[in-house]
């Protein structure tokens, strides 16, 4: 059936449909459309099915992209959404936000002069087609036992556990702080990436499949870590990065100056219809203001996007590197360009203007030096050269820490690295502390969604022999 395949000599690349500019700033729908049976038939032929798939070697979940991309071809999808099932819990939601140019796509061998095939649209394809035929079962497992596992913090990590547990037949509960599940996925990252509907029907699937969600349950505030710990054979820490760092210089205390992440938790609460002050009272609102995002990642593109939406007067993006050195995907960079989004490159903030509210952003010119030992070019002002832009509303898009995990939940015992991240044996994801283990950005730092799914399953595979391993021990006793 190869015949069928290697279509990209005279095929050219497609991407799903983007919908109109002036219609996608109207609302928070997501921009791409939805492949149809025949452009996903033809651009999944594309595929010249290596015999070493760089594409997969680079997808942190390892998928089996050629054999899923030769199925869709054929048009036998069940069989391509059960193989992609099979290695990533989420396909549907990686193939709307990975960054594909940095991983899959970007390093398919066809990229090199046809333009890659396009996975990350072909994944989300066949997943959203699967929910729609009801293909995509409860999680049923073969047989039921009785050891109980927590996990702390429902965002992908914990919920890529939950479900790989849960699987092996576990009793699982998973914790969490807000009232709804999916961590970033629901509060950080707006529809216009990801719908919400999209992550709901996750929630709705790990529920029907026996997962059990104690939600406004801030583990450290409304229940102690150690009574959890009685409750559970063991125990996952998935709880997410979400200090912001801060920004220095005068006036950086003045009202009108946000963290992004409130700014783009209010707006997503008001998009799933809650009551949320913030917004209405015009805090945590950018209508009609001039508004400067600081920051060059994808929070600061989400939050550039969101302030668009929200009828802003004008928004602008300070960034002290310049294109080709910023950290947030370039497909987006593109996206906000598009819906009108002035990125001032080069440019880092001095200090804030205003008395009792910010009124601008007084910036400096940054050029680039040479590389550091990590290969990031340094980067340093341009004497004499200050500028201002006046602003209403200036977000600070500027990273995320991790929270200091053992103080919160009065465990000095848990060990920290010098990022003060949690430290977990690699190959066991245990912490110091026995039965307690951890995944995803709270081990790493401020990652992607991709590396939270893959830490959470290999955690759920550790977990289990830990589990195992212990049973073995006392009935050996
Ligand atoms: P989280 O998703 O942060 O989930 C942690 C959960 O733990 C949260 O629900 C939190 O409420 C809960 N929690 C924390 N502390 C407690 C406690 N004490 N008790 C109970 N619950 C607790 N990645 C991509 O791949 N593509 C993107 O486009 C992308 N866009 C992003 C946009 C934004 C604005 C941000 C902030 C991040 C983005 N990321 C993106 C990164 C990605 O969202 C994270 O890497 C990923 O969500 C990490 O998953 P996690 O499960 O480790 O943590
Ligand atoms: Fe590509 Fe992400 Fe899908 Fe892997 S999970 S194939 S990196 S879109
Ligand atoms: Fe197909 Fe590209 Fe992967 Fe090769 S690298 S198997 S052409 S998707």
């Amino acid at each position: 059936m190869t015949e069928r395949m290697l279509q990209f000599t005279h095929l050219p690349q497609q991407t799903p449909p983007k919908r109109e500019v002036a219609e996608r700033r109207a609302d928070f729908d997501e921009i791409y459309k939805r492949f149809d049976v025949q452009s996903a038939k033809a651009q999944s032929s594309r595929c010249s099915q290596c015999g070493i798939p760089f594409c997969s070697i680079h997808c942190p979940l390892s998928n089996n992209i050629p054999d899923w991309l030769k199925l869709t071809a054929e048009g036998r999808l069940e069989e391509a959404y059960e193989i992609s099932a099979a290695t990533n819990t989420f396909p549907e939601i990686c193939g709307r936000i990975c960054p594909q140019d940095r991983l899959c796509e970007g390093n398919c061998v066809i990229e090199k002069g046809f333009e890659s095939v396009t996975i990350g649209a072909v994944e989300r394809y066949i997943t959203d087609t699967a929910f729609e035929n009801g293909w995509v079962k409860p999680i049923a497992p073969a047989a039921e036992r009785t050891e109980s596992i927590g996990i702390i913090g429902a965002g992908p990590a914990g919920l890529a556990a939950a479900e790989a547990l849960r699987s092996r037949g576990y009793q699982v509960t998973v914790y969490d702080r807000h009232d709804r599940v999916g961590g970033l996925l629901i509060y950080g990252i707006p529809g216009f990436k990801l719908e919400k509907e999209i992550v709901l029907r996750r929630w709705k699937w790990l529920a029907d499949g026996g997962i059990e969600f104690v939600l406004d349950a801030d583990i450290g505030e409304t229940t102690s870590f150690a009574e959890l710990r009685s409750r559970h054979s063991a125990i996952l820490i998935a709880t997410g990065v979400y200090k912001p760092r801060e920004i220095a210089g005068p006036g950086a205390g003045l009202p009108g100056i946000v963290p992004a992440l409130s700014y783009l938790i209010t707006s997503n609460r008001q998009g799933l219809g809650d009551d949320v002050p913030d917004f209405d009272s015009g805090l945590l609102n950018a209508e009609g203001k001039r508004v400067v995002v600081i920051g060059g990642g994808d929070t600061a593109m989400d939050c550039v996007r969101t302030a668009i939406r929200q009828n802003a007067k004008s928004v602008t993006c300070l960034y002290r590197r310049d294109r080709q050195n910023m950290p947030g995907s370039l497909r987006e960079v593109a996206n906000a360009e598009d819906e009108g989004v002035v990125f001032t490159w080069l440019a880092a903030p001095e200090a804030f203007l205003g008395d009792n509210h910010v009124t601008g952003v007084r910036a400096i010119c940054m050029h680039l030096g040479l590389p550091d030992a990590s290969g990031r070019m340094s980067v340093d002002p341009i004497a004499g050269s200050s500028f201002t832009v006046e602003a209403d509303l200036v977000i600070k898009a500027l990273g995320f820490d991790p929270e200091d995990v053992p103080a919160a939940f009065n465990e000095p015992d848990l060990r920290l690295t010098g990022w003060g991240t949690l430290k977990v044996d690699p190959k066991t994801f245990m912490t110091s502390l026995p039965g307690v283990f951890a995944a995803g950005d709270i081990v790493r730092g401020a990652s992607l969604v991709v590396w939270a799914i893959r830490d959470g399953r290999e955690a759920a595979a550790a977990m289990h022999e830990y589990i195992q391993a212990q049973q073995f021990a006392q009935a050996a006793e």
